[in-house]
């Protein structure tokens, strides 16, 4: 199965499938994601906060896997944002890695003001060679225009909480419109809402002979959006990265698109407020 990539505007190249760790129990990351690896999942999304690296860093050693097909995130977090040299290592350490392929500013958190000095590192840590890429994550487009307006350099990706029920198509086609790619997380609902149950996705789901998820996942994927669904269920791992052999067809992605609630729809804390 051959999972497509997306050229970063910095020239790196990401899978646009991954595996995502966040609340994935330290103890079982290694087993977790070492099955990831098996299944043939090469990106993996963790952050410092999750407190799972080291898992993370074990199963990629025990894989076998040579380090450049690999595509490994993780993410600074907010009380590091004036000591990210000294986060990143950390973070390199617990990995078992000498560089990461993507670092990213895990919240703005706007009140704290820090956001545009910790960018001023992150430069300065991919011309050091300890991560290959630098992005953000939970950005709005004026946290990204002060990045813009105080250094050289635009982040290749925003991570931000994107599934049917918070779309925000027009922001994030503004960050797109800056060459920043897009990546979903909480693509799924988090398993906190009922997105997975909507008959929406129930139809599209009975007419290919996949479940539910899987027509979520392929739907993040045709919209272009990066996706790193996680689970800690070795058959719905798999399950995850089988989305290959089937596509939406435009009534089935605009059906899903008709879910959107705004604002409503958020799970997550609005970046604005979370400090
Ligand atoms: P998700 O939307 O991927 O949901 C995961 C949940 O969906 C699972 O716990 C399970 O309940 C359910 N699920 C998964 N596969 C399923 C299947 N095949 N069938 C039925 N149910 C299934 O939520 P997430 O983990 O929060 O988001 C994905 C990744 O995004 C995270 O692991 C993390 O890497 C990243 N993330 C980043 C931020 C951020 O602030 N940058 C915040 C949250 C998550």
């Amino acid at each position: 199965m051959s999972v497509p990539s997306i050229k970063l505007r910095d020239g790196n190249v990401i899978p646009q499938l991954g595996f995502g760790v966040f609340k994935v129990d330290p103890e079982a990351t290694a087993e977790l994601v070492a099955e990831a690896l098996r299944v043939g999942y090469r990106h993996i999304d963790t952050a410092a906060i999750y407190g799972n690296e080291e898992g993370v860093g074990r199963a990629i050693a025990q894989s076998g896997i040579p380090r450049e097909e690999l595509f490994i995130t993780t993410k600074l977090w907010n009380d590091r944002q004036t000591d990210a040299a000294a986060a990143l290592d950390e973070s390199l350490q617990k990995l078992g890695l000498d560089y990461v392929d993507l670092y990213l500013i895990h919240w703005p958190t706007p009140e704290k003001d820090t956001y545009v000095e910790a960018w001023k590192s992150l430069i300065e840590l991919k011309k050091a060679g300890k991560t290959k890429s630098i992005g953000v994550s939970n950005f709005e487009l004026e946290h990204l225009e002060k990045l813009e307006t105080h250094t050289e350099e635009t982040p290749v990706v925003n991570q931000v909480e994107l599934h049917p029920y918070l779309q925000r198509w027009r922001d994030l086609d503004a960050f797109r419109a800056h060459g920043v790619e897009i990546e979903a997380w909480g693509p799924l609902g988090q398993g906190k809402s009922d997105i997975l149950e909507a008959p929406e996705l129930a139809d599209a789901a009975a007419a290919h002979g996949v479940s539910p998820a899987q027509v979520l996942i392929r739907w993040h994927l045709q919209n272009g959006v990066i996706v790193f669904p996680k689970s800690a269920n070795k058959g719905r791992i798999a399950e995850n990265f089988d989305v290959f052999g089937f596509e939406l067809s435009e009534a089935e992605m605009a059906a899903i698109t008709d879910l959107d609630r705004g604002e409503e729809g958020r799970g997550g804390p609005h970046p604005n407020e979370f400090n």
